[in-house]
């Protein structure tokens, strides 16, 4: 069974839950995307989703990415699924029109992009950097860079890579070597090699502009004394720049998508931005990558809870427990053991969905909202949200699937229904773009710690004004935010003594923060639920609803015990 987008459950969360079209009317460029346009693009690119990426996940795994003489294969039917993708315009959603862009927001393509992971991971991953290239190359680069490859990345014709990682320098960007020489001309030339890099080298665009992290030769050492470069494959006087994939790596899971060794043996480059400005540069473009791996956790859950929820239908085996017993085995999606596994996936999915389309939305009015502190509320809910979007739900990417491979039983540990090939794909979700690890270290010791709190707490009101207080399950959640608080603070103070405390603390402090917001977003659902009829609780979002309740918040509170312990 092939994933098929949720086409009712997104148009929800857009338009009754987040109400998408009235939070961007504050904004000149979207004051005509209305709630019909919104469901027409979603749907359309359903269709696409559907039709001509889906049917390629199991070839991209089975075949996978091919290696030779330098040059890189993809499955086949991924070259003709790329090219119908970027003519289609899918690439330039969200780009604007000036550089050949649709204009559209920012939640569109958060949309797309969580339909295309679920299709097919290994695919989705080429197109994935771009939108990430585009804001990069348009913010940081000069205007011959950009009349040469701003419009080429928007619309995708020409694909991009983010070349960061060496063999001595994964977290730790500090201690990349690859040097960058000045030419007389006001180019550059990069020698160096560069690890893992995702599309380093393939088959599906003309050609590949690469963004790499280089030293200057006076640069200091360490993160500030990086610069950015673009080296395209192709120079624009048709020559082949000296960058070469040396091999593509033999992975446990994404065959779809070739990991490429590059060597870079005096390419010309040009910079981006600022000389030892590079890491600045690149956050622009890993930010963008890090909500996009969020969003790959929340499709790759829904994936694998589709096919264990179909499965579980038709599945028999024994008698459920329930009144009056039935004569004959049961579908195993009436055992609670079963449904105790499904209704969680769609209470993390469903969340998930909910937290990611409304940082997406924040995204465009962080960078335009006409009143400059709705600008800043919006930019604090994007730097919170992201590192526990992408952290936390890229765990439960690979738990969550897991825990419905064992739906399928021992078929699920056969390849034959594709649920193992989620659960392989799903584990590099937890380790590139900053491990979770990393992310947990992001969110409490640069952005929480440094104010004492101050700005997590100002953040935590915002979502109590959402609240309905006269619901007995928001006053609850507002306990437990202030225990979070007084928790906060107590670790600000002992952190200025304790100097490890933050950096053990920092992954359960994460995980309180994404329980939280899980159940907050829920807060939401189940209100817009309740106003509109069509989706009462007594349908579709009632089990989820009631699972979540068992578990939210006795593990909110096992994060908070686990976190006192190192005091
Ligand atoms: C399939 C795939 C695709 C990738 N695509 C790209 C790409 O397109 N471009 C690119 O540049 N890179 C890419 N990467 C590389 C990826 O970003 C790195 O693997 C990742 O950043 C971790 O670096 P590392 O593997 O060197 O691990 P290390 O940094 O050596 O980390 C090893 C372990 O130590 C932990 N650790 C390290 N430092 C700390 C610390 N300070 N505090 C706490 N824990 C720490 C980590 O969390 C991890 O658990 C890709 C990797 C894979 C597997």
């Amino acid at each position: 069974m092939n994933y098929q987008p949720p086409l009712d459950d997104i148009h929800f969360i857009l338009h009754d839950v987040l109400k998408v079209p009235e939070q961007l009317q504050a904004l000149d460029a979207f004051v005509d995307t209305d709630a019909d346009l919104m469901r027409q693009v979603v749907g359309e690119a359903g269709k696409f989703v559907a039709q001509v990426v889906a049917p390629l996940q199991e070839i991209g795994d089975t075949v996978g990415c091919q290696w030779a003489d330098g040059q890189v294969t993809t499955p086949p039917g991924f070259k003709a699924a790329y090219q119908a993708f970027w003519q289609a315009g899918w690439p330039a959603l969200a780009c604007s029109p000036e550089d050949g862009g649709q204009g559209l927001p920012a939640v569109l393509e958060a949309v797309l992009y969580d339909m295309l992971s679920a299709a097919n991971h290994g695919w989705t991953m080429a197109p994935g950097l771009l939108h990430g290239a585009y804001e990069c190359l348009k913010h940081h680069g000069n205007a011959s860079l950009k009349s040469t490859y701003l419009e080429k990345i928007a619309t995708g014709e020409w694909l991009a890579t983010m070349c960061l990682t060496e063999p001595h320098a994964g977290s730790d960007l500090g201690l990349v070597r690859t040097k960058a020489t000045p030419q007389a001309d006001g180019s550059y030339r990069l020698s160096g090699s560069k690890i893992f890099i995702s599309g380093g080298e393939h088959d599906l665009s003309d050609n590949i502009v690469h963004l790499v992290l280089a030293r200057l030769p006076d640069a200091p050492p360490g993160p500030k004394g990086l610069s950015l470069f673009l080296a395209p494959k192709v120079l624009p006087d048709g020559a082949v720049n000296a960058v070469h994939c040396d091999r593509i790596e033999d992975k446990m899971g994404l065959h779809g998508s070739p990991t490429c060794a590059m060597r870079f043996d005096e390419a010309t480059a040009w910079l981006i931005g600022e000389p030892s400005r590079g890491l600045n540069a690149m956050f622009v473009m890993m930010n963008a990558a890090r909500l996009h791996v969020g969003l790959q956790g929340i499709g790759l859950l829904e994936a694998a809870w589709q096919k264990a929820d179909a499965y579980a239908k038709e599945r028999r085996q024994m008698r459920a427990p329930k009144q009056p017993m039935s004569t004959t085995p049961d579908p195993i999606a009436e055992h609670p053991a079963v449904r105790r596994i499904l209704s969680t996936q769609r209470a993390w999915i469903d969340g998930g969905r909910v937290l990611a389309y409304r940082t997406a939305v924040e995204l465009d009015l962080a960078k335009d909202h006409p009143d400059e502190s709705r600008r800043q509320a919006a930019q604090q809910w994007c730097s919170f949200v992201t590192p526990v979007l992408k952290a936390a739900w890229t765990s439960q990417a690979f738990k969550g699937s897991s825990d419905c491979l064992q739906v399928f039983g021992g078929h699920g540990y056969v390849r034959e229904w594709g649920i193992e090939q989620i659960v392989r794909d799903s584990r590099v979700t937890m380790i590139y773009e900053g491990t979770n690890e990393i992310q947990a270290i992001d969110l409490l010791v640069r952005k929480v710690l440094p104010d004492g709190g101050v700005g997590l707490f100002e953040f935590l009101q915002t979502l109590s004004l959402e609240l309905d207080l006269e619901n007995p399950e928001s006053v609850q959640l507002l306990t437990q935010m202030n225990d979070l608080k007084a928790f906060t603070s107590l670790l600000a103070s002992n952190a200025k003594t304790q100097i490890e405390l933050p950096y053990w603390v920092a992954d359960d402090f994460l995980r309180a923060i994404a329980l939280l917001l899980l159940d907050w977003a829920w807060l939401q659902i189940k209100q817009a639920a309740t106003e509109i009829p069509t989706h009462d609780l007594s349908g579709r979002w009632t089990e989820p609803a009631r699972a979540l309740r068992h578990w939210i918040s006795p593990e909110f509170n096992l994060c908070m015990s686990i976190m006192k312990t190192h005091f």
